[in-house]
């Protein structure tokens, strides 16, 4: 049974450097069940979702969230990935796309994604002001298409490593793991975590071992590692009637009556948590009247 899943975030060589470092294998199993998804899709949803939940953890106010949006030119299409301060959720086009491993065993995420196309991040700081990030995609692996992101879209030089350990529906350990040298930082410090860098490659094999805590120790020896703040992660959705109203609405008046006159209702599913919303003919009117009297729809 895994711990609870918790972001950490600490503090390397008196504030030189800042480091996150989390768990997310229930998170990750809960998108897994959710979505039925393959093991190499598991793999590239859990590596987004911890590096998505990364971004989420910098945003500080609460109706603050960010999206992180892979469209590559592999078979699983676009990648979406929703997180705020510690909540997460996620889909693919195509959740079920089932590959072989690669040479070294591992499961081939870079090939599902695919290795050319963009990431864009989409931070919504509340009051409808959105900064919108964009990259373009170096492998589709995920962890090394942050690390570009961070570095070429927020100046800020980055070591991500991200990891999701499968077998078959299950997930035996996910995690990850940020760090970022802040100005100032010296090179001896930056060689030192450079020449580290192949303990922590394979962190969710290093997981397996060790609990996180234990890991940040181990790895950060000698560079007095404090944690400053430990936050708990999840999988959740806040999909509702009411937001799938908005949807339905946003339709326009022209589709709303079409849903009423050929398809006798409409029921929708929440991509994020399969949730279903049914609307007879008769609730579809009667939104319809009420968007059309509130100005929110053009009426026919
Ligand atoms: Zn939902």
């Amino acid at each position: 049974m895994a711990d609870r899943d918790e972001m950490l975030q600490i503090d390397l060589c008196e504030g030189q450097v800042r480091v996150m470092l989390c768990e997310t294998t229930a998170t990750v199993q809960r998108c897994a069940d959710i979505h039925g998804s393959t093991p190499v899709c598991t793999a590239a949803l859990g590596r987004l979702m911890t590096g998505t939940l990364m971004l989420g953890i910098m945003m500080k106010g609460d109706d603050e969230s960010v999206t992180v949006t892979l469209k590559g030119d592999g078979p699983m299409g676009s990648l979406v990935a929703v997180a705020d301060h510690g909540h997460v959720k996620a889909c693919a086009d195509d959740p079920r796309v089932d590959l072989a491993p690669r040479e070294d065993g591992k499961l081939d995420v870079g090939s599902a994604v695919g290795r050319h196309g963009r990431m864009s991040v989409i931070k919504d700081l509340g009051l409808k002001k959105n900064y919108i990030g964009q990259s373009e995609l170096v492998s589709g692996e995920i962890a090394m298409d942050f690390a570009n992101y961070f570095t070429v879209s927020e100046q800020q030089p980055s070591l991500v490593a991200l990891g999701v350990l499968v077998s078959g529906e299950t997930v035996l350990k996910a995690g990850g793991l940020l760090i970022q040298p802040l100005p100032g930082c010296p090179d001896e410090v930056i060689d030192q975590l450079e020449l580290r860098s192949p303990m922590f490659a394979d962190i969710s094999r290093e997981m397996t071992y060790a609990p996180i805590e234990q890991l940040c120790r181990d790895w950060f020896q000698g560079m007095n590692p404090k944690i400053l703040e430990r936050t708990p992660l999840d999988y959740r959705c806040t999909c509702s009637r009411e937001r799938m109203e908005k949807a339905l609405i946003s339709l326009g008046t022209k589709d709303l009556q079409s849903l009423i006159d050929e398809d006798q209702g409409a029921e929708l599913v929440c991509h994020f948590c399969h949730g279903k919303y049914k609307f007879s003919t008769e609730e579809l009117r009667e939104l319809m009247r009420n968007a059309v009297k509130k100005g929110e729809a053009e009426p026919e």
